[in-house]
């Protein structure tokens, strides 16, 4: 049995909790397991070190910063290497270079096209445990890349479809994926099993629990991901290809949604009166676009015979650039006024069950509407619905939903 384990920032914050990590990997080792631990830097590390650069250059190149933001990793992979030797096992760090992880040329975001592993092989075989610096590697010519970040998920993904490990384990700071934010619903739940495509659709709508990244390798190579806690024993949550019909059916209640997240970063832009014709979206969405701003939700609604509104939500840290382009574009069309509105939210429901039960989408806006919370704008993928409403109402939202959904913890639990 080969498992990947990788520990994040908070599991490798100081030296006790490398300790623990330690103690962890050899209780696994002494159940007869070959390991490989994928670490990240300890604690804020990362943050520091680009704080750091920011008080040397406005303009770090981008190569300086992945030789630097890589190092943080190196730190943790050696400590936990050393903490290893002294519990008698055989250990030996890597860093992304020398296990051969290879990657695009895109600095600061790299991609990986291929895992050599042999050298990564060769010390399982001779009985080592193998702890690697994640988050990094190397490009074509032979420079330091780094996989954006929480890229140390990708890198411990990556490493088990490439070695064929039983499993890739996640150990981080929550037990798992909950249903929905504990601190927004107490009466939230661990979700013992999630399909790949649920995770991928939560994570974008805006639960932080792994890089998309590595859901997305997971997914395309079929490694079962278990998300669990670095503090405790208990089962998390395994990622998996999950069958839609069967589940659900073992309580009394008929459970059709996995989950329900809430993303609170998010601002409306409104682009009025532009004219009705073709190419005017794709002109203001092309600007966006060009400047590398992603926009979510997107409504188009006609306020005259020849014009037309158009609402659409991007990441509030892009909101400023956003609106430039805009009121450029909006400028070029022949179009009205540009507003925006950074008093909103966005709330989703996702389940892969959903697709095959009518009736979800009316069971949600009846929910909301029964707390008289106006829904701004919407957008659908097959297995996730979500609602642009007013920010200060979106806990009640999020909590009224996760009830409506029969998602709720029996009282007491
Ligand atoms: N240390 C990097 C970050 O903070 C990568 C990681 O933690 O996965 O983003
Ligand atoms: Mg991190």
């Amino acid at each position: 049995m080969l498992s990947v384990q990788k520990f994040g920032g908070s599991s490798v914050a100081n030296v006790d909790r490398i300790q623990k990590v330690a103690e962890r990997v050899s209780r696994t080792v002494e159940r007869g397991h070959r390991v490989v631990a994928v670490v990240s830097a300890m604690g804020d590390t990362t943050d520091e070190l680009i704080d750091l650069l920011a008080q040397v250059t406005d303009r770090p190149p981008d190569r300086e910063y992945d030789v630097l933001v890589s190092t943080g990793e190196i730190v943790s992979a050696a400590l936990l290497a050393c903490a290893l030797r002294t519990r008698g096992h055989n250990a030996v760090s890597m860093t992304g270079p020398q296990i051969g992880i290879h990657t695009d040329g895109v600095y600061r975001k790299a991609k990986i096209v291929k895992i050599r592993a042999d050298r990564i092989r060769e010390a399982l075989d001779a009985g080592c445990v193998v702890t690697v610096a994640g988050f990094q590697g190397i490009n074509e010519a032979g420079e330091i890349t780094t996989l954006g970040r929480g890229g140390s998920d990708t890198t411990a993904v990556a490493l088990a479809v490439a070695l064929e490990a039983d499993v890739c384990e996640i150990f981080t700071d929550v037990e798992g994926v909950f249903s929905a934010d504990p601190r927004l619903v107490p009466r939230a739940r661990k979700i013992p099993r999630i399909a790949y495509d649920e995770m991928l659709e939560l994570a974008t709508a805006g639960a932080r629990v792994m890089q998309s990244r590595a859901v997305e390798f997971g997914a395309k190579f079929g490694v079962r991901i278990h998300v669990r806690s670095s503090f405790s024993e208990g089962e998390g949550t395994m990622i998996e290809n999950v069958e839609t019909n069967g589940w659900g059916e073992a309580g009394m209640e008929r459970v059709f949604i996995r989950g329900v997240a809430h993303d609170a970063n998010q601002a409306k832009i409104t682009v009025a009166g532009v004219p009705d014709k073709p190419g005017v979206a794709a002109t203001l969405f092309g600007a966006l676009a060009d400047e590398r701003i992603n926009v979510d939700v997107i409504v188009q609604s006609a306020t005259a015979v020849d014009k037309n509104d158009i609402s659409f939500t991007v990441n509030r840290d892009d909101l400023d650039r956003a609106i430039e382009i805009s009121k450029s574009a909006s400028e070029e069309l022949g179009g009205g006024e540009v507003t925006a509105d950074e008093n909103i939210a966005k709330v989703s429901i996702v389940g892969i069950a959903m697709a095959q039960h009518a009736g979800v989408a009316a069971t949600m806006f009846r929910t909301l509407a029964s707390h008289g919370i106006n829904i701004q704008m919407i957008s659908t993928s097959e297995i996730r619905i979500s609602v642009i409403v007013e920010r200060s109402q979106m806990e009640e939202a999020v909590r009224a939903l996760h009830s409506a959904f029969g998602l709720d913890a029996p009282e007491g639990a």
